[in-house]
């Protein structure tokens, strides 16, 4: 089986179909930005300092699951700073002087964004580690025993990094940034605000039933839950006099087979084929992809968050065990020895 996660609805990566609002959805300020309370008091005072004092703001390293907001904290940041922003990735740098290219062409103060920075290259992130340490860039002239290097200044920059996975960063990498802040998902209440924010900034009519009956459903993700606000709107224009409530929302999210959870149907296939061939888990990751044609990664970095954050999912040392909460979800009887088990 092959499925197409760029085009699932619950999916927390970009696609195309977000693109067109994405502009006008994206909070500007750290005011505007809801949720995150703990990283956003943080980054209150660190910007605050840095303003005070009148320099750039030490690196940032953003992690959490994909959809939580780490672009859109990112372009605060430099808005707060009153800096600009320059954003790539790490699979975009492709040799080191991709990156040389990029660093020189920043003026003092910028902010230099990498999305997923776990995917530099080693001989990349070399280059990374003089730029944010003493803002130098190392050149080897020559080659062979005359071979020389010599070090040229860069503008004071802000380096804000982004990943799903920080723990596969390279110690000399993490230790370079001087704030670390780990996005949360949110909380159906947070979910709920943004909603109704994406809504009015979109011009869709919803009330707040509607607006919690769709964020209890997003997985904890702005990302989702502003997808999932838009295909609402069309079920309410066809069906309903186009306000969204908790009956249109109930209809449309049914209809994209997107149970009250946020489940859709790849995370019921997940479950429930760890449950049918391997009696609800110990499995491990590997096999599990296998089983329901998907990678790993994938299964790690997009799936797996959520269903362990809702407690259907446990990660063991021998594999991922299904829960009884997820047996009883979805309907399924755990066997006597099981209940024993856990
Ligand atoms: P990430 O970089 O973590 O994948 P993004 O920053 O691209 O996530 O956020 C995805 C979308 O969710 C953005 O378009 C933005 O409109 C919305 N969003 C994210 N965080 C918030 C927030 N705290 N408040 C309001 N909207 C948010």
């Amino acid at each position: 089986m092959d499925f197409d996660n760029e085009n699932r609805i619950v999916s927390p990566d970009f696609n195309e179909a977000d693109s067109e609002t994405e502009l006008s959805l994206r909070p500007k300020t750290l005011n505007e930005y809801i949720g995150q309370e703990k990283a956003k008091e943080n980054l209150k005072v660190y910007i605050e300092a840095a303003k005070a004092r009148g320099e750039q703001l030490d690196h940032v390293l953003l992690y959490g699951p994909p959809g939580l907001g780490k672009t859109t904290l990112a372009g605060i940041i430099a808005n707060e700073m009153q800096v600009q922003i320059r954003v790539t990735s790490g699979p975009a740098i492709e040799k080191p002087g991709d990156l040389a290219a990029l660093l020189t062409n920043l003026s003092d103060g910028d902010v230099l964004f990498i999305d997923e920075i776990h995917r530099l290259s080693r001989s990349v992130e070399e280059v990374l580690y003089p730029a944010m340490e003493d803002n130098a860039l190392d050149i080897i002239i020559g080659k062979g025993p005359s071979a020389r290097s010599i070090r040229l200044d860069l503008p004071k920059f802000t380096l804000v990094g982004a990943t799903t996975r920080a723990g596969q960063l390279t110690a000399p990498l993490r230790d370079r940034f001087g704030v670390i802040a780990r996005l949360e998902m949110y909380t159906p209440e947070e979910l709920a605000q943004i909603v109704r924010r994406s809504a009015g900034i979109l011009g869709i009519a919803i009330d707040d039933d509607g607006a919690m009956e769709i964020a209890s459903r997003s997985r904890g993700t702005p990302r989702i839950a502003n997808r999932l606000l838009k295909r609402a709107r069309d079920f309410a224009e066809v069906m309903g006099n186009g306000v969204i409530t908790a009956d249109t929302a109930k209809i449309a999210l049914g209809r994209m087979e997107i149970d009250e959870l946020g489940l859709d149907n790849i995370d019921r296939l997940l479950l429930t084929s760890m449950i049918r061939n391997y009696n609800g888990g110990p499995v491990g990751l590997e096999t599990i992809a296998a089983t329901i044609g998907e990678e790993a990664v994938t299964i790690e970095d997009v799936y797996e968050p959520y269903l362990m954050q809702i407690g259907f999912l446990s990660k063991t040392p021998r594999g991922r065990v299904v829960t009884p909460l997820a047996y009883r979800h979805l309907g399924f009887a755990m066997s006597g020895q099981q209940q024993l088990d856990l």
